[in-house]
Parts: structure tokens; C-alpha cells; sequence
């Protein structure tokens, strides 16, 4: 297999996502379930027998899907699986000790070009578990539910990747985890913690950075109110069914690529592999083509085409609310 790493920035979710060398690519362990979602999107996309009358497609707020990787694996010797620096180099051998998590599906890295992404990975929806859940799963997910705020609001925050800012360093609690780089990671227990009226503060702290201007955080949360308008005009047109999936939020903390950029960003992001222009200089090009900030819909390891059944009321309820704490946000 290529040579790959752990991703560096992740808002939550379980072990085992990678990266290449570049951090072009993200490969996370397959479930039979989310590879077939991103297939049956890729395949509908291209076959385009779907006419969405001027929304913004549903698998431009993908990762884009990039296809299968199974690697050649189980006679891996113990000692190859020892895990926990971040810089793997297996030789071409697995990282997995599961030969079940031998398969990867491979996406665009969301984070490719953000010199310094802060993240947020929001869990859309009320329900949380979908029809195979077993009875204890059912039960945990209904007492989650009921306990947060994905309960009351359709949402919860699942967790944050984020540079330290003037909130952070004032709030003390445990739910924060210094990340080196100036980084913390804003673990679940946070999300699990807040009460309906604390979601707002919690976005105003995920928004605040010291190095950008409050014109240039306030343009972020009008930016991200209109691609929630624009995501839940494309959800209206689709018939699936996203259980457990989540938005994730980035935005970009290096001030001098605002500067570069002039503070334009785009509101779409560009297809992946539209993008790629002849260059000399790679670098310079992430550099000036990489958005300010992007949103997207992530994991789908219980999701579905369900044809002919309408909309998928709990995301599209979770994105109402969503866009009723960004206007609140805005105000
Ligand atoms: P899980 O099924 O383990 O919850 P997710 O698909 O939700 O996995 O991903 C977990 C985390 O990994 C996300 O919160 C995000 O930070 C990161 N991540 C997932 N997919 C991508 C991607 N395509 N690009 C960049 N980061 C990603
Ligand atoms: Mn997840």
C-alpha cells in the first residue's frame, strides 16, 4: 500500500482513518454500507438521469469518493502493528490488527490546502439509530437522544478540533484535550454536555480565533448560513436516508491565506478532481484554490437511497434547526 499516516486533525469519530504522505487522500475503514452509499451516489451522478433544477447536487457536499482499498495483510508480524506515533510506515503492510478492517474506502481529504483547519463535526438528526440497530443499541441511542442536544435541537456537536482561542483558555474543563500546535481537541463528553441554550456560545467558541478579524468571523457564520439554505434546498430533492451522518465544518486560521485570498471564499467547494489545473508549484495552488472555510456531509455508515419515499425528515429537520441557531449566530 502507499505510505500513510494518521490523519492529523480529526473532530471525533473511531480510530483508524488515515492519510497519505501529501494528505490528499483519506482512507477510512470500510463498512459495506457506507461503500455502497458513496457507490450508489457516484453511480446516479454519473448516469445523471436526475434533474435537481438548479440545486447544488448532493455529492458536492461529499467527500469525493475515490474508490476501494484492500490491502495485502494478515500475516502482519506483531511488532508492524505497534500503533500510536502518528507517522506510520508499514511497508506496504497493514496498520489494521482486524484483517475485518482491511478494507479502506478511499475519499478526498476535506482538510487538503486549510493550513491551519479548525473542525467541527456536527451529528445530524434526532433518531440515531436506524432499522438493523439490536434492542440494546436501540435503547442506548434513545437514551442519548433524549439526554442531548439531539434530542431537543435535531443536532449535537460530537466534537472540535480547534486552535486555542480567547474562549478555550478561559474555560477549565476536562472536555478539552491539548492537541500540540496550539491545538485542542474539543472531545465528545462536551457535546454531550450541552443543554439547548449553550449550543450558540459553543458555535461562538468554535468561531472565535485570535488571529482573525471579527468582520472576518462574522462573514464565516453568514458564509455557512447560506450553504446550510443551499444544503437543505438539496436535501428537500433527495429521497435518502442519512442516520448517524454528520456536517463537518472547517475553516481556515491562517490569517495570510485570507490575505492571499483577499477574503474570497467559495461556497461550494470545487469538485476534487476538476481542480486539478497543470501547475508548476502545487503548493502555491492549494494555497490560492483551497476555500476559507467548507462544509460537507460526512459518514454514512447508515445511510440509504430509499427511492420514491420523500426527504429524509430527521436530517432536514436537523439542518432547519441548524440554520435557526446560524441565524441567531448572524444576528
Ligand atoms: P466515524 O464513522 O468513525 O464516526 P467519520 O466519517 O464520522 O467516522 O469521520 C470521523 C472524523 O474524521 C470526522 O469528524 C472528521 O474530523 C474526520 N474525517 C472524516 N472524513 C474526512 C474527510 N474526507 N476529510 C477530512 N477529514 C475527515
Ligand atoms: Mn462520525
Amino acid at each position: 500500500m502507499v505510505q500513510h499516516k494518521l490523519l492529523k486533525h480529526k473532530a471525533a469519530g473511531h480510530e483508524g482513518t488515515l492519510t497519505d504522505v501529501d494528505e490528499l487522500l483519506v482512507f477510512k475503514p470500510a463498512t459495506p454500507q457506507e461503500l455502497e452509499f458513496y457507490r450508489a451516489v457516484q453511480e446516479r451522478t454519473f448516469n445523471v438521469s436526475k434533474t435537481t433544477d438548479g440545486d447544488v447536487p448532493l455529492y458536492s457536499w461529499m467527500p469525493t469518493f475515490l474508490g476501494v482499498l484492500d490491502e495485502g495483510l494478515r500475516e502482519v508480524p506483531e511488532s508492524a502493528c505497534a500503533l500510536g506515533s502518528s507517522d506510520v510506515n508499514l511497508n506496504g503492510m497493514t496498520v489494521s490488527k482486524e484483517p475485518s478492517e482491511s478494507r479502506y474506502i478511499v475519499l478526498e481529504n476535506l482538510l487538503h490546502g486549510f493550513q491551519k483547519p479548525n473542525i467541527v463535526d456536527v451529528k445530524l438528526g434526532r433518531i440515531l439509530h436506524d432499522e438493523n440497530a439490536s434492542n440494546e443499541k436501540i435503547s442506548r441511542l434513545g437514551q442519548v437522544s433524549r439526554t442531548t442536544t439531539s434530542g431537543s435541537l435535531g443536532f449535537r456537536i460530537c466534537g472540535m478540533k480547534i486552535q486555542q482561542n480567547s474562549q478555550t483558555r478561559v474555560l477549565e474543563t476536562d472536555h478539552f484535550e491539548p492537541e500540540g500546535d496550539n491545538y485542542i481537541l474539543v472531545n465528545k463528553d462536551f457535546g454531550y454536555s450541552l443543554k439547548k441554550d449553550d449550543v450558540k456560545d459553543a458555535f461562538n467558541m468554535f468561531f472565535d480565533h485570535d488571529d482573525l478579524s471579527s468582520k472576518r468571523i462574522n462573514q464565516l457564520k453568514q458564509t455557512f448560513l447560506q450553504r446550510l439554505q443551499l444544503l437543505y434546498n438539496t436535501l428537500l430533492e433527495e429521497e435518502v436516508r442519512m442516520i448517524s451522518s454528520s456536517l463537518l465544518f472547517i475553516y481556515e486560521g491562517d490569517a495570510s491565506r485570507w490575505d492571499a485570498l483577499d477574503d474570497q471564499d467559495a461556497l461550494i467547494r470545487d469538485t476534487f478532481l476538476d481542480s486539478d489545473e497543470e501547475s508548476d508549484d502545487d503548493m502555491e495552488q492549494d494555497f490560492q484554490k483551497t476555500p476559507l472555510s467548507s462544509l460537507s456531509l460526512i459518514d454514512f455508515a447508515h445511510s440509504k437511497i430509499v427511492d420514491g419515499k420523500g426527504y429524509d425528515e430527521n436530517v432536514v429537520d436537523a439542518i432547519e434547526s441548524l440554520m435557526g441557531t446560524f441565524q441567531e449566530l448572524c444576528d
